[in-house]
């Protein structure tokens, strides 16, 4: 039962008419649909009425102050809930941020096939149906000597096509240092059941000898499966079998050997003194016959699965029905496409593609970085914040070059009196979102991962939370 006072007080709640009628609504009116408005607006409404009824002496909100929670909640309905965020966190392949930012003219790609039709499958020269399969083919086969070709979704829907193709109802051998797990949502093990395909694990966790492996092949046997051990490694007591003896092993048998490479590159760190990641010309030279890698780890591009290996198997994939669900869409091939170009000139490549771009720079030049953008800060907000730059290490993440740590500088930012979790909060809660990390008492933003362009967010980001 209501006392006579709750009926009163409800009684001078705005009724939603009137309430549209506010100038502060105008606005909104003409932005949204009518019946929208009149949603939030009950909705609003609802809630204040509970509220008042929880109370013993309510006074109803004025409706200035519901015309300003109803153009809040609009807005916050109708922004973009997956949008860019500024990542001061130094992992260049951060999963939970999207992995690998495009390059300029992989976004340019993107937009002209999106904007348009496109020639995906339709051949021009012939006038005649084409195959969206055509288009990077070519530009794969020349970055790395393969045969053959192949996109799919992504790493993940390239090792079930394989699988599922050359080994359904048959056994696989991996060794068992191998069965990885990555990121939680990858595991082979996991993929191999849904492949159809039997697993049989050789050696131990730290070692498999040539014996394992020639002991575990029968008539059975399909496929030899090397997986990239990406995000861990084994040190100590180790053995395993190397890539051209795996290849050896295979082709004495007859069976055909595949490697998930996870992260796969083109461009070889190595030589700039960046892990031991080999590339997938290495791979292929060695004599692997199918070797499947990410889009967008290292190489820098979208996510897309690429197969890369002997015509003869790649020819079985592209007749496997279940690659109709795998298949990449338009704007995946176009940024695909235009991250390969780069990689004609490996230089352009290390210019071009931001994941490249960001693994190579210098620490002098990410302290510099830092410096300006403190400087920045400084000039828009006086001695408000306690800063300095200092040394840090950056990794790659995403699963890729586990253990190599990355020279880096960071700024170092504090409040004299805002909590630094407050401070991480705030960031992460604006718009754009501020990434950065928290050590003891402070607020770390690595610039390894930061453009210049976005220093000025940064700046603006600070300007907010401190008002
Ligand atoms: C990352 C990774 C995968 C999964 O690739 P996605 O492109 O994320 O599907 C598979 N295998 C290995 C070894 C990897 O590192």
């Amino acid at each position: 039962m209501l006392t006579k006072e709750q009926q009163q007080a409800l009684r001078r709640l705005p009724a939603v008419h009137l309430l549209l009628e506010h100038p502060l609504l105008a606005p909104c009116l003409e932005r949204f649909p009518r019946q929208m408005v009149v949603e939030v607006a009950n909705d609003i409404l609802a809630m204040e009425r509970r509220r008042m009824l929880e109370i013993d002496d309510p006074t109803p909100p004025d409706p200035e102050r519901i015309a300003v929670r109803i153009t809040e909640t609009l807005d916050r309905l109708t922004a973009p809930r997956l949008r860019p965020v500024i990542n001061g966190s130094g992992i260049v392949l951060h999963t939970n941020l999207g992995r690998a930012r495009l390059s300029k003219a992989a976004l340019r790609a993107v937009r002209d096939v999106a904007l348009s039709y496109s020639n995906l499958e339709y051949r021009l020269h012939t006038g005649q149906r084409g195959s969206r399969h055509e288009h990077v083919e070519g530009i794969l086969r020349r970055l790395t000597g393969a045969e053959s070709a192949l996109v799919v979704n992504n790493n993940a829907a390239a090792v079930l096509l394989v699988l599922r193709t050359l080994a359904r109802g048959r056994e696989v051998i991996i060794s068992r240092g191998q069965m990885v797990e990555i990121g939680g949502s990858f595991r082979v093990s996991e993929i191999m059941r849904e492949s159809g395909a039997r697993l049989v694990e050789v050696g131990t966790t730290n070692k498999t000898r040539r014996e394992d492996i020639e002991g575990a092949i029968s008539e059975e046997t399909a496929l030899l499966l090397k997986v990239h051990t990406s995000n861990f490694k084994i040190i100590g007591f180790t053995e395993s079998v190397s890539r051209e003896e795996m290849v050896e092993i295979a082709r004495k048998h007859g069976i055909p050997c595949f490697e998930d490479l996870g992260s796969g590159v083109l461009y070889d760190l190595r030589a700039r003194g960046i892990g031991e990641e080999p590339t997938v010309q290495e791979c292929l030279r060695a004599g692997v016959d199918l070797v499947s890698f990410s889009g967008d780890k290292l190489l820098g591009g979208p996510q897309a699965g690429i197969i890369v290996g002997k015509k003869q198997w790649i020819d079985l994939l592209k007749k496997n029905q279940l690659l109709r669900a795998l298949r990449v869409d338009k704007m995946t091939l176009a940024a695909l496409e235009a991250t390969l170009h780069h990689y004609l000139n490996p230089e352009e490549a290390a210019r071009e593609i931001p994941v490249l771009r960001q693994i190579l720079k210098e620490p002098g030049e990410i302290r510099a970085s830092a410096e300006r953008l403190m400087d920045r800060l400084r000039e828009a907000l006086g001695e408000a914040l306690w800063m300095e730059v200092i040394p840090t290490v950056s990794e790659v993440g995403g699963g890729s070059l586990p253990g190599v740590e990355l020279p880096s500088f960071c700024l170092s930012i504090a409040h004299p009196h805002m909590p630094v979790h407050r401070m991480e909060e705030g960031l992460r809660r604006g718009n754009p979102p501020v990434i950065g990390r928290l050590s003891r008492d402070r607020l770390l933003l690595d610039l390894r991962t930061v453009e210049e362009e976005e220093h000025p967010h940064i700046v603006d980001a600070f300007r907010r939370i401190l008002k």
